[in-house]
């Protein structure tokens, strides 16, 4: 073993600079393929794929590559364009080859456990996937929420959150999870085979926006949002603009400014409070990643003008965050920093042993007031699906009641391991 380390050190030490040597920022021209687990049945599941990615499980099956690339291109088109799940309906694939796909591939979609219509038409769908099939705690969920002008559907990036934000039911959720491309791309997909609206086509669509705001951090679980994303923007594929999807975070400042280069999406930012203490209390992340900071990476934010500006979302919080004070300190702030800025003010949804009241009507208006009159837009939003708990905030996969106790010693222990 020393012998060979010598070897080694003295091979290096005759190529001062072999090839292999990473240099800072560089990219690495050729693609990873991506670590590809086959399904229960044996076979790759296609769901979630990049054109490289569906390329390289052709060339692995022992296509040969001119085929693979081939292949590759008419499978994208029929995946992500047309909605397939079915080879047979591939037909401008030779019927053999479409045997030789079906034997060894699949394209999947969530399986739904659960789908629920509110009152006013919003549709909340639980939903589980192969590869953690039969573990029902694992189980994540989207909604959609159909407006006069638009149908906006709320995607999400994790099963449960790591954050423990003091008003989301999601943060109580103990077990975590990263949605893969696939799971997140499948949500989109899935919603779009409930609606019918495959192919992709420009106009006259139900589904016109996509907001991260379902279960989880984004940020944290950036690798497979920003894939499952461009899937989705990809203009041969899935198709919707990059205006009309909105990320949400709860200031993972160190990913923001990769998020805008890398996804260019729309950026919403949950901010909630403006004074240390009281944002500290309620988005502990606050405390690693305070303000001030959150603030310069929204005034850095690559991509945020007055056409696009950028979201501070407001969850208000009866005598907690909704003072007269809070609301001119906030348009202080968004002014310190020369953001373009739009406020959501999102009443309070309540939930099973949250310890915290929505702030009443005139409140809201009052505070509403005061930023709007500071010059800043600042609409309430309305409370959508709150009878299914589809609402913001409100998505739990597992329905199961915490007392107050555990629920303060799981804060702690995800304060913990935040450092
Ligand atoms: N994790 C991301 C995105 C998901 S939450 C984030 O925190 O931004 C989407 C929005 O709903 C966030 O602004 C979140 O703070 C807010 N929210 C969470 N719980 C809520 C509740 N009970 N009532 C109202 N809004 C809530
Ligand atoms: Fe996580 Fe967002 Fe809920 Fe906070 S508000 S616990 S970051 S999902």
């Amino acid at each position: 073993m020393e012998n060979r380390r010598a070897i080694d050190y003295g091979t290096a030490m005759n190529h001062p600079q072999p090839l292999t040597m990473p240099i800072p920022g560089h990219i690495d021209p050729v693609p990873v393929p991506r670590d590809l687990k086959p399904r229960v049945d044996g076979r790759i599941d296609l769901l979630g794929l990049s054109r490289d990615d569906l390329r390289m499980a052709l060339e692995t099956a022992q296509l040969e590559p001119r085929q693979a690339k081939l292949r590759a291109k008419q499978l994208w088109h029929w995946i992500y364009n047309r909605g397939a799940t079915d080879f047979a309906v591939m037909t401008d694939i030779a019927k053999d080859m479409r045997v030789w796909l079906e034997q060894r591939f699949a394209v999947s979609r969530p399986s739904v456990v659960e789908a629920q219509v509110s009152t006013d038409g919003t549709r909340k769908w639980l939903l589980r996937s192969d590869a953690n099939d039969g573990q029902g705690s694992q189980d994540y969920e989207m909604v959609f929420i159909p407006d006069a002008d638009r149908g906006t559907l709320c995607v999400s990036s994790q099963v449960g959150c790591t954050l423990n934000c003091r008003f989301c039911y999601t943060g109580t959720m103990r077990l975590v999870r990263n949605l893969t491309p696939g799971e997140i791309v499948g949500q989109v997909m899935l919603a779009r085979d409930a609606l019918g609206e495959w192919p992709s086509q420009p106009e006259g669509r139900m589904l016109t926006n996509i907001v991260m705001m379902g279960m989880g951090e984004p940020l944290y679980n950036f690798d497979n949002v920003r894939d499952a994303l461009k899937l989705v923007m990809d203009g041969d594929g899935l198709a919707l603009s990059k205006r009309r999807i909105t990320l949400s975070t709860s200031g993972v400042v160190p990913m923001m400014a990769r998020a805008g280069e890398e996804i260019g999406v729309n950026l919403a930012v949950s901010l909630h409070a403006v004074t240390k203490a009281v944002r500290d209390e309620i988005v502990p992340l606050n405390r690693k990643y305070g303000l001030e900071e959150l603030l310069q990476a929204c005034a850095d934010y690559p991509g945020a003008n007055n056409a696009r500006r950028i979201t501070f979302e407001y969850v208000m919080l009866k005598d907690k965050n909704d003072s007269d004070d809070d609301a001119r300190e906030l348009v202080r702030l968004i002014k310190k920093y020369k953001l373009p800025a739009k406020v959501n003010l999102i009443p309070f949804n309540p939930w099973p042993g949250s310890d915290y009241q929505c702030s009443d009507r005139d409140r809201i208006a009052r505070f509403s007031d005061i930023v709007f009159k500071g010059g800043i837009s600042a609409p309430v939003r309305t409370p959508r699906g709150r009878d299914i708990m589809a609402a913001c905030g409100q998505l739990k996969s597992a329905s199961e009641k915490k007392s107050r106790a555990e629920l303060d010693r799981l804060a702690a222990e995800k304060q913990a391991a935040l450092g």
